[in-house]
């Protein structure tokens, strides 16, 4: 089979059943007014196409907010598996197929994480082009164009039809009792495809430069803006589980009051929460929300430089509108963060000649 196909949008309702073929739809539908969250869908009128950052990201499917790890019962200790149903995530635009790339990165090391390289497996991810609103800024952290190594099936919107790529063998399976469905592509859709792009490029409203941002997060580590926008941080946590990116766990034993057992539980933590740094002693290494927040700030734009040495933003402003104080703004962060590393050299040596 050949990589790249398109399809017209009436035949979506086939295109949706050959995704259900392999197991349950995940798909970004509104929930409210202003917000969308991914669920199962039945029928393609349920998807909220417009949907551009869904309240959690895809990482809900993959490593759920709490899950029993082990259990036991008297002396007898049970290793607890997931149970791993097929699915089809759809809709998962460039910033999170990026920010999943970064989690497989994660998740994949040594000691690698079987429960969610289990749910990985076992879903297929089908990505869909989006245009940037006022909040967006992938562009910036160069995660706009989609990371092919974390999605099997990627849409173009161009027009009346979709231009498709399949690239995973699993992902061609789906169709091929459906030979009617794919079309093969023109010169006209490679010309509507790269317009669709060049679009989208020059459609970003918010950015900054990043070529020099993990100097800029050296140099700056000191910079009033932490304080300023530290002391108006309540430490709710709010930006962490929405992140693409945040991976961070505790691990709690519940025992039972009644019997002879228990449950070893995983569930998300937040740097950002008060007691995340507190070690015995009841020492903090980041006792205050100024240095929590320069901490999660750090982890995101400059990376840590081990063992991954990458920033893990990536620009989809699930933290600025989630943030109920209002500090979460990346980009006007860095932008005041840049102005003052600009301003430094002028007083270096070089120009006091
Ligand atoms: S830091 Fe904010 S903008 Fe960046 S990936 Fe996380 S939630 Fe999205
Ligand atoms: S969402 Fe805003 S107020 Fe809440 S912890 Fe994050 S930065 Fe602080």
């Amino acid at each position: 089979m050949e990589r790249f196909y398109c399809f017209s949008k009436d035949k979506f309702l086939d295109f949706f059943k050959a995704l259900e073929s392999f197991g349950t739809v995940q798909a970004p539908v509104r929930v409210t007014d202003q917000s969308f969250a991914f669920r199962a869908v039945k029928e393609p009128k349920e998807i909220a196409f417009e949907a551009l950052r869904t309240i959690l990201p895809p990482k809900k499917f993959f490593y759920p907010g709490r899950e029993t790890l082990v259990s036991w019962q008297g002396n007898e200790v049970k290793d607890h598996q997931p149970e791993i149903q097929k699915q089809v995530l759809f809709g998962v635009h460039p910033c999170d197929l990026a920010g999943l790339g970064i989690m497989d990165t994660i998740f994949s090391a040594e000691p690698q994480d079987n429960h969610y390289l289990l749910r990985r497996e076992a879903t297929i991810v089908v990505g869909l082009s989006c245009m940037p609103d006022k909040h967006c800024f992938c562009k910036s952290m160069g995660t706009d164009t989609p990371d092919s190594s974390a999605y099997d099936i990627f849409l173009t919107d161009i027009g009346e039809e979709y231009f498709i790529e399949i690239k995973t063998p699993r992902a061609y399976a789906l169709f091929e009792n459906d030979q009617l469905l794919l079309k093969p592509i023109t010169e006209e859709h490679r010309e509507k495809y790269k317009d669709f792009w060049l679009k989208r490029s020059e459609a970003f409203q918010i950015g900054f430069a990043s070529d020099n941002l993990r100097a800029t997060m050296d140099m700056e580590w000191d910079n009033p803006v932490w304080e300023e926008l530290g002391n108006r941080c309540l430490s709710c946590g709010n930006c962490v589980p929405v992140c693409p990116t945040c991976y961070c766990f505790d691990v709690i034993d519940v025992a039972s009051l009644h019997e002879d057992g228990g449950e070893r539980i995983r569930e998300w933590d937040a740097c950002q929460f008060t007691g995340f740094a507190k070690v015995a002693g009841d020492f903090n290494f980041r006792p205050g929300p100024v240095d929590r927040l320069k901490f999660w700030y750090r982890h995101k734009l400059h990376g840590f430089e081990d063992p991954h040495g990458m920033p893990t933003c990536v620009g989809c402003g699930r933290c600025t509108v989630s943030c109920p104080s209002g500090i979460d703004d990346i980009v006007g962060t860095v932008l005041r963060l840049q102005a003052k590393v600009e301003e430094e050299p002028k007083k270096g040596p070089a120009n006091d000649k």
